[in-house]
């Protein structure tokens, strides 16, 4: 790869450290693209936009085992990025051997809503606002790839982090047939950009978003936000890790003259 054809990925400081250096040879080595030039960050957004990954787990265990379809916090963290229906049916299959009915479904991720959204508001993630800054300053397009459907934070996003991200560039579990691990909402974001993979860089926190990234084809940047360990997010493929979105930032700030 030549470098002096990456203006984009020059853009930003990560990609001119040896550390970035290296992961982008790997991830051009895994594909035959012309290039790799991003102009666009999809980012995930529960356990990178809002630490909100606790009151999830929390809500989905709690319900879960209310319907007798028990679950504990730690394995919510592992279902994350999955739509809700897809969890639902992964327990039922399990606890039920059957699959759950529609209205099961539906009984099922109302309660776990109601939880949720009774549940102290969930901050936004530390370092979220810097990185933000940092790719909008290298002038890179922000765009949202959600699993979630909770309007509650999709509503959040314009609140917390104003004039950020345009509302055709969020896409939600509304929006696909398929989650993640699917890579079909990562597709769609790289479609609502207007860009081919190599185009593109995502920020994931979760196993499954990340599987989906990488199936997409398009790099893949993890932060380690929750309780996971780090190989739950570079067995799927993570071309870069971190361990939190300060970090990130961090790694995303021009060196000081
Ligand atoms: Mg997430």
């Amino acid at each position: 790869m030549n470098p002096s054809t990456h203006h984009a990925a020059l853009s930003l400081p990560l990609f001119t450290r040896p550390q970035g250096c290296l992961a982008v040879e790997r991830f051009m080595a895994q594909h035959s693209y012309p290039d790799f030039t991003p102009r666009a960050v999809l980012f995930d957004m529960d356990g990178v936009l809002f630490d909100s990954m606790p009151n999830h787990a929390r809500s989905w265990a709690r319900v879960c085992t209310d319907f007798g379809l028990a679950m504990t916090p730690e394995e919510a963290y592992m279902h994350e990025g999955r739509t809700g229906e897809a969890t639902i049916q992964i327990l039922a299959q399990r606890y039920l051997h059957r699959p759950a009915t529609a209205q099961e479904i539906e009984r099922i991720y109302e309660a776990k809503c109601r939880l949720f959204n009774a549940c102290p508001e969930a901050p936004k993630m530390e370092g979220a606002t810097e990185v933000l800054k940092r790719v909008a300053e290298a002038g890179l397009t922000i765009a949202v790839v959600t699993g979630s459907g909770q309007k509650s934070l999709l509503d959040r996003l314009e609140q917390n982090y104003p004039g950020v991200f345009a509302p055709e560039l969020i896409v939600s579990s509304k929006d696909v047939r398929h989650g993640k691990p699917h890579p079909e909402p990562y597709l769609l974001g790289l479609e609502r950009v207007g860009l081919e993979p190599w185009e593109a860089i995502v920020v994931e926190n979760a196993p499954l978003g990340v599987e989906a990234a990488v199936a997409a084809g398009i790099f893949t940047i993890a932060v380690n936000t929750g309780p996971l360990p780090e190989s739950a997010l570079l067995e799927p493929g993570a071309h870069l890790l971190f361990p939190s979105m300060t970090a990130l930032a961090q790694a995303l700030t021009p060196p000081q003259p």
